[in-house]
């Protein structure tokens, strides 16, 4: 089975976010098309987006009036798997603030719930690599492009912080949405997106949302006839949301 993931086009580094999910399917063992995408559209048919890092308030702006961003925050709503990065994470959340100007007034789709400073470290002349893990989405080290970077305050209850840089907290994800300060597609550490296409199951335009942690992970049988550990008893089709994944792809 393949998924479909695209990548929002409308402005920012979308071909290093194409080249770095490609790398992370080929290394998940998964099969998938990665493309870029601008329409509701293309939008609609997706099992998974990524949402790339660059000027938020013009992805914003353009997301807005070409319509794309309705069908993104329906799709997320319905379950889609995102992964938001620098200027991406600052669209998904409820509430933004420049560190300097304070509140503006740019679109955002308002279903992260946290609070995001932008130019939280500072502006263009004052970004950075950094050391970045996060243990529990089982990430032990990767490296971080600080660009103009956002921090992450005011958490809401479904939100996890999963990873921190000088106190400040730099990527969260509360069920289906994942969201990062950083640029991971600036390395050539694929960690992130592999975890992000993780999230996804490839059933276009019927995703439920997920829950996945290292916790809960199911773990998955070696053989066909071995029962995976920790399997809830099986229930009718359509209801099993934390069904395990099947032993094939
Ligand atoms: N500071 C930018 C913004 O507010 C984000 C920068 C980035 O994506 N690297 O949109």
């Amino acid at each position: 089975m393949s998924v479909n993931i695209g990548v929002l086009g409308m402005q920012g580094d979308v071909a290093e976010n194409i080249v770095a999910t490609r790398a992370a399917l080929a290394r998940a063992g998964m099969k998938g098309i990665v493309k870029q995408v601008k329409t509701p559209s293309e939008i609609s048919k997706l099992d998974g987006l990524i949402i790339p890092g660059g000027e938020s308030t013009m992805i914003g702006q353009m997301s807005l009036v070409n319509g794309a961003i309705k069908t993104i925050k329906d799709k997320i709503q319905k379950g889609m798997p995102v992964f938001g990065i620098c200027a991406g994470l600052i669209l998904l959340s409820k509430n933004a603030k420049d560190r300097v100007v304070g509140k503006m007034d740019q679109p955002l789709l308002e279903l992260l719930d946290v609070r995001v400073e932008r130019n939280s470290f500072g502006r263009q002349r004052d970004s950075f690599e950094a050391e970045i893990a996060a243990q529990q989405l089982g990430i032990a080290r990767s490296r971080g492009v600080f660009i103009r970077a956002p921090s992450i305050e005011g958490l809401g209850k479904n939100v996890q912080a999963v990873s921190k840089f000088n106190e400040k907290i730099v990527a969260v994800k509360q069920g289906n949405i994942l969201g990062v300060a950083f640029h991971p597609e600036l390395t050539t550490d694929p960690s992130w997106h592999k975890y992000f296409v993780s999230m996804i199951k490839p059933k276009t335009g019927n995703n439920q949302p997920h829950q996945q942690n290292n916790k809960n992970r199911q773990q998955r049988p070696q053989n066909k006839n071995q029962k995976p550990k920790n399997t809830p008893k099986p229930v009718p089709k359509n209801q099993n949301k934390q069904a395990p994944k099947p032993a094939q792809q």
